[in-house]
């Protein structure tokens, strides 16, 4: 199980248990990476803690993997303005595949690390990240008609220009740390 340097898992103000810092984190750092089990979507597995999975040889448009997260990883929680973000692929020295975190803006010691789940409509839950682009459902913004009916009420319409400026500000900031990558190497 990868260890988690400068990670504690706590209480959190979210929801059940979360991960905070104990250490400042720069953008663009990496926090720690995930172990996980990657399940095909035919197959019989549960979905509470699962990424959806893809790697760089993925062809497939329509996602159809998964991988389900086995160690602490699995407490970080949503938010509608996310300071991390998740990212799958194989390892290349062990050729394993392993999900890993890293940070979108400078987080502070004590902060909660959070992804944005990007849930399709249907998976719909509700949110309590209480964050000023809260839409009230932890979904990806773009798929709202696809939300059940006993949960369209909690949909915060004057929120979702905030919260998509979230997902295009995420965009911009896994672009920007690609390419510092990709020049680094
Ligand atoms: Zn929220």
């Amino acid at each position: 199980m990868p260890s988690m340097d400068g990670l504690k898992v706590v209480l959190s103000k979210i929801h059940g248990y979360g991960i905070v810092a104990l250490r400042p984190f720069k953008a663009g750092e990496r926090l720690v990476t995930g172990d996980g089990v990657l399940y095909h979507e035919d197959q019989e597995f549960d979905d509470t803690y699962a990424l959806v999975y893809s790697d760089a040889e993925d062809e497939n448009e329509d996602p159809d993997r998964y991988y389900d997260l086995i160690d602490q990883t699995r407490w970080i929680n949503h938010a509608c303005s996310p300071n991390t973000e998740v990212m799958t692929d194989l390892n290349p020295a062990s050729g394993e595949p392993y999900a890993w975190w890293t940070a979108l803006r400078d987080i502070e010691v004590g902060e909660e690390l959070t992804y944005d789940y990007a849930f399709s409509g249907h998976l719909a839950e509700p949110c309590n990240c209480d964050s000023s682009a809260c839409i009230g459902l932890i979904v990806d913004p773009d798929e709202l008609e696809d939300v059940p009916e006993n949960l369209q009420p909690l949909i915060k319409h004057d929120r979702l220009s905030a919260r998509r400026a979230q997902v295009e500000l995420a965009d911009l900031s896994s672009e920007r740390v690609a390419s510092a990558a990709a020049v680094s190497r």
